[in-house]
């Protein structure tokens, strides 16, 4: 596969377990502090699929700078900057912005309302992927544009070291919670392993 941008619209999403358990640190500790929903970014390299499309994948994920409530999450603009340090921080380079997430504690996953216009605030980025997550119900969904004015919750796997090395993609540090230093592991959810 190369590692390119295009036009083309994503088919499937590669997911490393760091970057999984840092989405579910994220969120769990928002919640377990102020009973709210949480987001951040996912970072990392879109591939071309020989075939059609493309296949994003995340590499980490960095904690946003949110306004939130039990049933809101607006990820604040800061969450690029924060993220950016956060990256540097790890030494992981050469990664893109390739989306973000948010939870929905205990609600399932689904786009909701306001979730849809902020999907569509970035209409113009083929790629973009809208995750949200509910790690209470180890529910994972990742959202991506399939033409031009629809998208389509797309399958999402959870890839090992090994893909990644073969990928040659740097390794993040598990859960890492900047600023928290909290660790969760990466059980749970509905996704796929592949090896
Ligand atoms: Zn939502």
């Amino acid at each position: 596969m190369e590692a390119r941008n295009s036009a083309r619209y994503p088919l499937c999403v590669l997911l490393t377990p760091e970057a999984l358990a840092t989405i579910q640190a994220c969120t769990a500790a928002a919640y377990d502090q102020q009973r709210s929903e949480w987001g951040g970014l996912l970072w990392g390299r879109l591939f071309v699929h020989p075939m059609k499309g493309m296949v994003p994948v995340i590499v980490a994920a960095t904690n946003g700078v949110c306004r939130a409530t039990p049933t809101s999450c607006e990820i604040l603009p800061a969450s690029w900057q924060a993220g950016e340090r956060e990256l540097a921080d790890q030494r992981l380079g050469g990664l893109q912005c390739l989306g973000d997430f948010h939870s929905h504690p205990k609600m399932g996953v689904f786009m909701s309302g306001p979730d849809r216009l902020s999907f569509w605030s970035y209409g113009h980025v083929s790629h973009w992927l809208g995750m949200v997550v509910d790690p209470w119900r180890s529910d994972y969904g990742i959202f991506a544009k399939c033409s031009a004015d629809r998208f389509e919750r797309i399958p999402c796997f959870v890839m090992s070291h090994r893909i990644a090395q073969v990928l040659n993609l740097p390794r993040p540090v598990s859960g890492r919670l900047a600023g928290r230093g909290h660790l969760v592991s990466s059980q749970g959810g509905n996704h796929r392993a592949i090896r």
